[in-house]
């Protein structure tokens, strides 16, 4: 499985390592022709004002609402694809919303179908504030969707990149194989 990473700024190197252990073939994604042929894509964390004007730049964000594979997007992730930016995922989030504090923290979620909690690594991470009626919740945080799934997009609000859980990007992988047996090119 061919998984583009979006390498313009943030995680990627990460979310690539991650991949790789994982069986898949993690490419760097910087320009436009170099979604062709991926069989999904992530976008990872870092700055989400950063990603939109970089993104911008380089011709991405048009080839990027234009990529219909499944695509997995975490923390700045999420926000550049929510209905703010990119209009591709029906929620809408406040950016950097747990206050200086406590600005990164990590936490146990639940995660639906699995015993064994998931650690979350929260680093100035989005609150998501209103979902839409084909989002699904696949994980909490004191009440507040962290975990989501709409169709073909897998988001979190935390790094999943930064621990030794592979779970989410396993279910993302499970997602991408699923896609590509129905042949929705
Ligand atoms: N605070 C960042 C933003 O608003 C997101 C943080 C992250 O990706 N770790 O884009």
């Amino acid at each position: 499985m061919k998984i583009g990473v979006l390498a313009v700024q943030g995680n990627f190197r990460e979310h690539a390592a991650m991949l790789r252990r994982l069986g898949a073939d993690p490419v760097e994604v910087r320009k436009p022709e170099q979604l062709q042929g991926l069989d999904g894509l992530v976008i990872p964390g870092g700055e989400s004002t950063t990603f939109m004007r970089l993104m911008r730049l380089y011709g991405l964000e048009e080839a990027v609402r234009r990529f219909e594979r499944p695509i997995l997007g975490t923390c700045a992730g999420l926000i550049v694809l929510d209905r703010e930016h990119l209009g591709l995922l029906d929620v809408d989030v406040e950016r950097n919303a747990y206050g200086r504090q406590v600005a990164s923290f990590e936490a146990d979620l639940d995660l639906v179908g699995e015993d064994e909690p998931l650690r979350g690594v929260f680093i100035r991470a989005p609150r998501v504030e209103r979902v839409g009626g084909d989002v699904e919740v696949l994980a909490e945080l004191d009440g507040e969707p962290v975990l989501l799934r709409q169709g073909r997009f897998l988001v979190a609000t935390f790094h999943p990149e930064l621990t030794d859980d592979t779970r989410v990007h396993e279910l993302f992988l499970d997602s991408v194989r699923e896609a590509s047996l129905v042949g929705t090119q």
